[in-house]
């Protein structure tokens, strides 16, 4: 039987057995189940501006992980060997307890928590919460690098346990948003919530000639300073990548 997914606005029905358009969810017994659960593609000791986040914990380290997956096609995608992988590199397998417990090892060599990083980590977003919820208990930090394109009812469960996010403004045009798979508003939406409730930085990477014009930049930027003239803004440099 179908069932539908209700993590981001693909809304995949998808057949039991089959995996979503994320790679990353499946129908196993007709539930919706998270296949990368626990699955770490990457993992590393960051430098917090690596995320970036420039105004949260400054000169701290993060130990930073990734799965598989993502609800996005950026043809220039930087992690497309993992994102989109489906699982078929090479992963090592880390309980929540696992990761949260390795966090709290690092702690003397100036981590300061988990980051949720190089894949999207919100099509997996069970396994963030649960290991947030442990490394919040344990007096730490969680990040979330984000698309920002998922639902209301992710957001109700990821929000109480992040601290916070970068999330992707990857343009401000639907036109453009729709050539990369996703969907403005909802990314807009996303924001609106998150910044309420945690320290949000946004994250623009300006490709020419797709997202680079003057006035789309000076649109998505006073759209940002509307919500609060403190949110930092990002602009990051282009490199040929993916496809
Ligand atoms: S999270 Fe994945 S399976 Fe679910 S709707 Fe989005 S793309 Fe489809």
């Amino acid at each position: 039987m179908k069932i539908s997914c209700g993590t981001c606005m693909h809304h995949c029905s998808l057949e039991e057995g089959q995996t979503g358009l994320c790679r990353a969810r499946e129908n196993r017994d007709g539930q919706m189940r998270a296949v990368n659960y626990g699955r770490i593609t990457s993992l590393a000791l960051d430098p917090i501006e690596k995320k970036p986040l420039y105004h949260f914990y400054p000169g701290s380290r993060i130990l930073s992980a990734g799965s598989f997956g993502c609800n996005l096609r950026c043809p220039f995608c930087q992690n497309y060997e993992i994102s989109m992988s489906g699982g078929g590199t090479q992963c090592i397998y880390m309980e929540p307890e696992n990761l949260a417990g390795r966090a709290a090892e690092l702690k003397s060599a100036g981590n300061i928590g988990v980051a949720f990083t190089y894949n999207e980590p919100l099509v997996g977003w069970e396994y963030v919460r649960d290991t947030a919820r442990l490394v919040r208990a344990a007096g730490m930090k969680t990040v979330i690098v984000t698309n920002g394109s998922v639902t209301d009812p992710v957001l109700d469960e990821i929000l109480p346990v992040t601290d916070a996010m970068n999330v992707d403004l990857k343009g401000f045009t639907e036109a453009y948003y729709r050539k990369l798979g996703g969907d403005l508003e909802t990314v807009k939406h996303f924001i609106e919530r998150a910044f309420r409730t945690c320290h949000v930085e946004l994250t623009t990477l300006i490709v020419p000639g797709e997202n680079d014009s003057e006035e789309e930049m000076r649109e998505l930027a006073a759209w940002a300073a509307s919500l609060d003239r403190g949110i930092p803004l990002h602009v990051t440099r282009f490199f040929q990548d993916g496809k």
